[in-house]
């Protein structure tokens, strides 16, 4: 300064005389204070903030940065809802100048370097099998995560128990789940928990095509995918399943987890006993008619099942145990079986008593379509059961015959008989006779030829055994 008056002096001052200067001194000391004053003036201190070369702005104060930079990572960590700090601090330079600069407070220093900032935080990272797979602000966090994912999948098994009583034992995670503690993770790496719930629910996706080869079909498809038919077509709602052509491409959207779960479960379900109907006979009641001596009741069982599962299917299921905790009751039918004619009891009894002398089934390289019973000629045939005469009379090999067609779409039928006692349309009771033992017809000896028949003809002949006494 003092350099640059006498500089001044210097160089206003004229050369030659004394006395006239001296008259200037109280002019210069004006000049002098003035301008000493102007200059003091306009020689100011500033502090320039910059972050990563981009300049914030100026503050007055060197102790505003530190304090903005405090304030600007408090409001960034309320913000994001953890703590946070800035990945950069800004950079301080002093300027000495006689420019005057617009200063920013505190506060709107904070809310620049809380904008521009890159902010870095604590984070804990959620490791599955080695492959690092979100990272959370917090370990509670992570957890909160999984067991929120581990309740979804309690949730979604006791919703398929229907009226079972569900008691989920054990639920486990298949993968190694680890928890890393991160130092200076950047905060757009962070995802609060919500996110990495939704974004581990929904699965891996992972494309998967399959080429259709001759003589596939959806079902062969799925299982040989792990798939059930409705997944696959789900994955291709544009394909015809019944229309699959050799060639054509199938997407398998097998849907893989991030964290996969196994469970044990036991499913505790009451199931219904049936009853069984027993059938009792009344000779008191006429054939035809019916009823009912007591009404059936289902029982009850508990039965308990151990259950393995895999991301909810099934892998081993086991019945630990069944107890019947109310017996069943019979219903009890009476069945009428006086005879009344025209009218079929539903059980047989025997046309002739008498030793069996060539049972149904092939004979002779032929088949025997009915059992022969030994008998004197003359002796007494009786209806099997009650019914009506469909046929009676002379019938080729078989002699003279009968047919009685009875109530529930069976027809019996007695040959080689010596006479006939009934007509065609008569109905006939069960036990009544309707004919005599004979040798008529392609026979060698007396006895009854008797057959069971599905329909009229020789064709449907069936074994009559499982109808007779
Ligand atoms: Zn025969």
């Amino acid at each position: 300064m003092a350099k640059r008056i006498l500089s001044f002096f210097g160089s206003h001052a004229p050369p030659g005389g004394r006395r006239w200067w001296v008259a200037l001194i109280p002019a210069a000391i004006v000049v002098y204070l003035f301008g000493t004053t102007v200059y003091v003036q306009s020689q100011s201190t500033y502090y320039r903030v910059e972050l990563r070369g981009e300049t914030l702005g100026y503050v007055a104060g060197q102790q505003t940065v530190g304090d903005a930079v405090a304030q600007a990572e408090r409001d960034a960590s309320n913000q994001f809802g953890f703590p946070v700090r800035l990945a950069t601090p800004p950079s301080v330079e002093q300027i000495v100048t006689h420019d005057r600069y617009p200063t920013l407070s505190q506060d709107a220093l904070a809310e620049r370097l809380r904008a521009a900032g890159d902010f870095l935080t604590r984070a804990t990272v959620l490791v599955v099998d080695g492959q690092e797979v979100a990272a959370l602000p917090s370990k509670e966090a992570a957890q909160s995560v999984l067991d929120e994912l581990k309740a979804r999948y309690v949730r979604e098994l006791e919703s398929r128990a229907g009226k079972g009583k569900l008691d989920v034992r054990r639920v486990t995670i298949r993968q190694k789940v680890e928890f890393q503690e991160r130092d200076n993770v950047p905060v757009d790496q962070i995802k609060d928990a919500v996110q990495v719930l939704a974004m581990l629910a929904a699965g891996k996706e992972e494309e998967k095509v399959h080429v259709v080869r001759e003589g596939e079909s959806p079902w062969t498809i799925a299982s040989a995918n792990g798939l059930t038919v409705d997944q696959l077509l789900a994955a291709n709602p544009d394909v015809d399943p019944e229309r699959l052509q050799p060639g054509q491409e199938l997407r398998l959207n097998v849907p893989e987890q991030w964290i996969s779960f196994e469970s044990e479960e036991l499913l505790v379900v009451t199931e219904r006993v049936p009853f069984a109907t027993r059938r009792e006979y009344d000779d008191d009641l006429d054939a035809g008619k019916q009823r009912v001596k007591q009404e059936g009741e289902y029982g009850e069982k508990v039965i308990t099942y151990a259950i393995k599962r895999r991301d909810g299917r099934i892998v081993e299921q086991e019945k630990v145990q069944e107890e019947v905790t109310r017996q069943p009751v019979d219903r009890i039918v009476v069945i009428g079986t006086r005879p009344v004619a025209g009218v079929s009891t539903g059980r047989f009894i025997w046309p002739l008593r008498g030793r069996i002398t060539s049972n149904y089934g092939p004979r002779w390289g032929s088949m025997h379509t009915g059992i022969d019973i030994d008998g004197v000629t003359g002796q007494a045939v009786r209806a099997a059961d009650g019914g009506t005469v469909v046929s009676a009379g002379w019938a080729g090999g078989y002699g003279y015959a009968v047919q009685i067609r009875h109530q529930g779409g069976l027809y019996t039928y007695y040959a080689h008989m010596s006479r006939i006692a009934v007509r065609v349309g008569e109905g006939v009771a069960q036990g009544e006779v309707i004919g005599y033992v004979g040798s008529t017809g392609r026979s060698t000896g007396s006895h009854l030829h008797f057959e069971v028949r599905r329909c009229p003809s020789p064709g449907c002949a069936v074994s009559p055994w499982p109808h007779l006494p």
